[in-house]
Formats: structure tokens, sequence, C-alpha cells
């Protein structure tokens, strides 16, 4: 088993830390407090080209999950939101190449690896999030397309996508089988962006209601064959699982890395704070458990890289997020704890990793559904 980087990987990991400390993190604080989207860093990432990075050499890109997976935690060590740039951007993707036809690929995929086109994604409803066969929006047959009517909510980047993978039910099948995923551009009639939520983390990235009332498509809209779209976003989700443990393990550092500076300097009972053993000892857990998170995040990324998929994949996936998560929501909570009222305090930042890291135990399947998802497979045959 090779630990090492290649050298593609360190450039990528040399400059995305470089830009990280000299141009994201000075901005961190303000997206995190005005919740405005940082147009200025999705223009970075553009410049920098890193938008292409899971995609196949075709599109320009290294196709190398590794990469992704360093690009996301060097980000998400300084800016969660700027880290979730990329993974917005990559959601899509990996649906569109995974189960879309030529036509779908040349008119989305060269455009959202160059960051020319953003994209969005949505199964989310009211009365149902992780229930995702209880998702109520219908998509009725006409003669040559669908009629969709229904409404989401928490469909995140919806205000800035050019286009929306939208969930829909067809038919009255039960479970997931009726459910398809259609590709909608956003200036399509009948089909609105609503309220933005007013979120205690991951504030940068819009998150927002959707409407679609009688909004027609064709069906070259559709996503794969009739009856298959979900199947086909979940397996290309256990492909992109990888970027959220990333995303998590770079908050994790993150957080230490604050920790360590802040209690270096502070001073209590004639000391540093750092040279108490019990804190000290509390330190060593938090970097061991973001260690042993990375090993699991990067194993997943590895795995995808050499093709590895079905079971196999989306166990070790879920592991990797839930492990890689539940450590950033420990860490962060143990960083806020040796800050002391500073913590509490919104002049230092890691209030901010508290409460992204909250976040990162609901999306992309909550950790209890991830525990669903492993406990299912340990048992399959
Ligand atoms: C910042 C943010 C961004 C988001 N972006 C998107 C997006 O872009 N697109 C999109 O479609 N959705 C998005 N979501 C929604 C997200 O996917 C859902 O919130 C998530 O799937 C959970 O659904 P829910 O909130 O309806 O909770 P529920 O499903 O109602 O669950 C409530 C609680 O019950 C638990 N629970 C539910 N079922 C079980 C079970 N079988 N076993 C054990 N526990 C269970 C859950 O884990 C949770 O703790 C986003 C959410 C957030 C917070």
């Amino acid at each position: 088993m090779d630990f090492e980087f290649n050298e593609d990987q360190r450039a990528i990991q040399d400059l995305v830390r470089r830009v990280a400390n000299e141009k994201v993190a000075p901005r961190a604080n303000e997206i995190d407090a005005t919740a405005e989207y940082p147009q200025d860093m999705f223009d970075l990432l553009k410049e920098l080209g890193l938008f292409t990075l899971p995609f196949p050499e075709k599109y320009g890109g290294m196709e190398d999950s590794i990469s992704c997976c360093i690009a996301i935690e060097e980000l998400g060590r300084v800016c969660y939101n700027t880290a979730y740039l990329l993974l917005v951007q990559w959601l899509p993707f990996g649906a569109i190449l995974a189960g879309g036809s030529d036509a779908q690929k040349d008119k989305y995929l060269p455009g959202l690896a160059s960051g020319d086109l953003r994209g969005a994604f949505s199964t989310t409803e009211p009365q149902s999030g992780s229930d995702v066969a209880g998702i109520k929006t219908r998509a009725v047959r006409t003669g040559d397309g669908y009629v969709i009517n229904g409404a989401k909510i928490w469909c995140t980047n919806a205000e800035k996508a050019d286009f929306i993978l939208v969930a829909a039910k067809v038919g009255e099948g039960k479970g997931t089988s009726s459910i398809n995923m259609f590709i909608i551009d956003r200036d399509t009639p009948g089909f609105e962006v609503g309220k933005k939520e007013d979120k205690m983390g991951a504030r940068g990235v819009p998150s927002n209601a959707l409407f679609l009332s009688d909004v027609y498509v064709p069906e070259s809209a559709r996503l794969g064959p009739e009856g298959k779209g979900f199947k086909i976003v979940m397996e290309a989700f256990n492909k992109s699982r990888p970027y959220i443990g990333a995303r998590a393990v770079g908050l994790s550092q993150g957080a230490i890395d604050h920790t360590k500076a802040f209690i270096k300097e502070r001073k209590a009972f004639g000391q540093s704070v750092s040279d108490f053993q019990g804190v000290r000892w509390m330190i060593a857990d938090m970097e061991t458990k973001t260690e042993a998170s990375r090993l699991m995040v990067y194993k997943a990324a590895a795995m995808v890289n050499a093709g590895i998929r079905g079971n196999e994949l989306a166990s070790m996936a879920a592991m990797s997020k839930l492990f890689a998560t539940d450590t950033a929501m420990d860490v962060a909570e143990n960083a806020v704890q040796l800050f002391g009222a500073a913590g509490i305090s919104s002049e230092y930042p890691i209030g901010r990793y508290f409460r992204d890291a909250k976040v990162l135990k609901i999306v992309e399947g909550t950790n209890q559904i991830q525990r669903n998802i492993i406990g299912k497979l340990a048992f399959a045959d």
C-alpha cells in the first residue's frame, strides 16, 4: 500500500495550500459573517483551473479523486465555504458523467469543468429529506416529454445555478424505483427559485426553496433510462462522498491549527495553556482522530481511482464520511473549549468551525443514514 502522494498531487497540495493561506484565509470570516456568495473565490478557483480536477482528460481534467480531496482539504482548512464551491460543482458533474446522454454531457460538462456553468442538485422536500422515497414532486408524461409539479427546499447553489438536477416521481411506484432526475435549465418557464435559508453554518453558499409549476421538459432532459435516475445518482454519490470527508478533515486540521496557535499564547496559572498535560492530551486526541479520518478519506478516494465500485466502495465511502464528520464535530467542540470564552466570541474564527462542522453531519446523507448503509452492507452477502 502506497501512502505517498505522487508528484502531481504534491504540486496541487503546494499550490492550493499557498493560495488558501494567501488569498482564501483572509476572506473566510467575512464570507461567514455576511453570508454573501463569494464570487471572488469562485473566480479564483476558476482561474486556477481547480474545477476540472475530477473530470476526464477529454474535459481538461485529471480524473483523480485524491487530487480532488487534497484541494478540498486545503481549502476547507481555512474556509468551509470556498471548499464547498468545489463540491457543489462536482455533485451534478458526477451524476451527468455517470448517467447522462452524449448530448447532456456535451451541453453541461465542458462548462462545469471550466466554471462557465454552475449546477445544483435537488431531492429534499419539506416533508422528506432522508426518506427520499417520500418525495411528492411528480413528472407526468406528455407526448414528447414531462410536465413537472412540486416544491423543494434546501437546494444549495440554486440562486447561482444555470441548471438544476431535480428529483421527481414518474408513475405511482413505491420506493425509489419511480424516482427520476431531470436536468432543468434555470430559465425554464414555471421554474422558480424561492427563499434563501438563513443558516447557522455553510453560510456563504446559499440554499433555497424551489417551486415547479407545470414545468415542461422534453424527454431528453431526463437522466438515464426511466426509473433508473435515482440509482445512477446514488452510485455517483459513492464516488463523491470522500470529498465530504475531505472537507471534514480540512475543517478538523484548521481548527487544530487555530487552537494550537491560541493556547501557546494564552497564559493561565503562570504558564502557557499548551503546557498543561490535560490540554496536550486533548490536542493528542484531536490530532489522532484527524489523522485517522484522513487515512479513511484518502483510502476511499484511492478506491475510486482504482475503479472499485459496488458494496465495497459504498461501505468505505459511508464509513469515511461518518468518521471524518463525527471527528470534525468532536475536534471543533474541543477547539472551542480550549479557546475558553474567546471561543464563543465572533472576534475569533473558531466558532465558525464549530457551526460548519455541525452541517457536515447532516448533509449528503445524515450520519445516522451513513450508519444504516454501513450496517446494511455489513450483513450483505
Ligand atoms: C447546508 C445544507 C445544504 C443542503 N443542500 C442540499 C442540496 O443541495 N440538495 C438537497 O436535495 N438537499 C440538501 N440539503 C438537505 C439534506 O440533504 C437533508 O437535510 C438531509 O438529507 C436530512 O433530511 P431532513 O433534514 O429532512 O431530516 P429528516 O430526514 O427529517 O431526519 C430528521 C432526523 O431523523 C434522523 N433519521 C431519519 N431517518 C432515519 C433512519 N431511518 N434511521 C435513523 N435516523 C433517521 C435523521 O438522521 C435526522 O437526525 C441540505 C441541507 C443542509 C443543512
